[in-house]
């Protein structure tokens, strides 16, 4: 698939934001827990000055339509574990691996190796009702997105993931549970506010 290179500027790999997503461990737990995948192409429309997720679109190279890219985000941008559904011809566009994710899921392979296809089929007939039924729903834009609440869900997901599992097998004090939630507030706040100022950027990049 070719692109109007004036129009747009590609991301994809050795992109540094790519490379990250590949190279940082902790994003394994978006990629098979969340089920946020990162696709292999995203365009940027550089000739557009609304902020950066706003500017995002993602080729289908099964039938080339290039998708706004906040039409995943109406999703809740999660829940993509066998790659991004194309809503208009139903296939999957490819998306890249976290190393670590590809580490762990090489090890479980003969646990749901077996359930793999049937496991497709049923998150298929989901993601189709899924885009039918969020069809109508008002497009996602950077002045719409509570990034607050972005980051409040980031901290309490590693929270509940990271530290809580610490805190019911091990004897610790209490001192330790509230260092731990203040420890993801900051993260979370961070993570947000990280967020806020990537992707509601109106620079051309
Ligand atoms: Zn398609």
């Amino acid at each position: 698939m070719d692109f109007d290179k004036n129009k747009y500027k590609v991301w994809k790999l050795p992109h540094p934001m790519l490379i990250h997503w590949i190279v940082n461990p902790g994003l394994a737990f978006n990629e098979l827990i969340l089920g946020q995948r990162i696709p292999k192409i995203t365009l940027i429309d550089k000739a557009s000055d609304a902020p950066l997720m706003e500017r995002q679109y993602v080729p289908c190279p099964h039938c080339n339509t290039i998708h706004s890219g906040s039409l995943w985000a109406k999703q809740g941008a999660f829940k993509n574990w066998f790659g991004l559904f194309c809503p208009d011809c139903e296939n999957i566009i490819p998306c890249i691996w976290n190393l670590t994710s590809l580490v762990l899921l090489a090890a479980t392979f003969p646990i749901w190796g077996w359930f793999r296809r049937p496991l497709e089929s049923r998150w298929r007939i989901y993601k189709k009702n899924q885009f039918i039924k969020n069809k109508d729903l008002a497009p996602i834009t950077a002045k719409n997105t509570s990034w607050l609440k972005m980051g409040l869900i980031y901290g309490t997901l590693m929270f509940c993931f990271i530290s809580l599992p610490n805190i019911i097998s091990a004897d610790v004090t209490s001192k330790y549970i509230i260092t731990q939630l203040l420890i993801w507030l900051v993260a979370g706040l961070a993570f947000g506010g990280t967020m806020k100022l990537f992707l509601g950027r109106r620079k051309k990049v």
